[in-house]
């Protein structure tokens, strides 16, 4: 079978996680209402509880509480979700990710046509 036709180990979890997470900031309105706003800060806190990966989801949480989503546009949920995942990115020895380019990476395709 395709490795993707197996159970996923936490690196394969963990790389379609991040690029949900990221497409949703992507696609986040830039004037979100208040529905909106709730929907995206309770979807992050019930993800940090049942994220089946014990000892991320843990980390996840405590980083939630210092750190909370911020909601407020597009720009602001994309750069806080950068910000968070870079620190994961730190702490596991990944390197740090340019959040000037979030939305290159994940909104608009890369400046230089590589995605058109
Ligand atoms: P990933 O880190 O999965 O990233 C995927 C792609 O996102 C990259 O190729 C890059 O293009 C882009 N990217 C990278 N950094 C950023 C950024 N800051 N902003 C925007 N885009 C970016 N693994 C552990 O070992 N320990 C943990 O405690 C842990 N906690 C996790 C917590 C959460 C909430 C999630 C979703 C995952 C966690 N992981 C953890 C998994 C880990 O973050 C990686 O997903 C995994 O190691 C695979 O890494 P990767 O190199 O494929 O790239």
């Amino acid at each position: 079978p395709r490795r993707d036709d197996c159970p996923w180990d936490k690196d394969a979890l963990g790389r379609s996680t991040w690029g949900l997470l990221h497409t949703m900031a992507a696609t986040f309105p830039n004037e979100p209402s208040s529905q909106q706003q709730n929907d995206i800060k309770g979807f992050f806190h019930i993800l940090s509880r049942l994220y089946p990966c014990e000892y991320c989801a843990k980390d996840f949480r405590k980083e939630l509480k210092e750190h909370p989503p911020q909601v407020k546009s597009q720009q602001e949920l994309s750069q806080w979700l950068c910000k968070l995942h870079n620190k994961v990115n730190v702490k596991i020895g990944k390197p740090e990710f340019d959040c000037s380019k979030v939305n290159e990476r994940w909104r608009d395709g890369w400046l230089d046509g590589s995605c058109d």
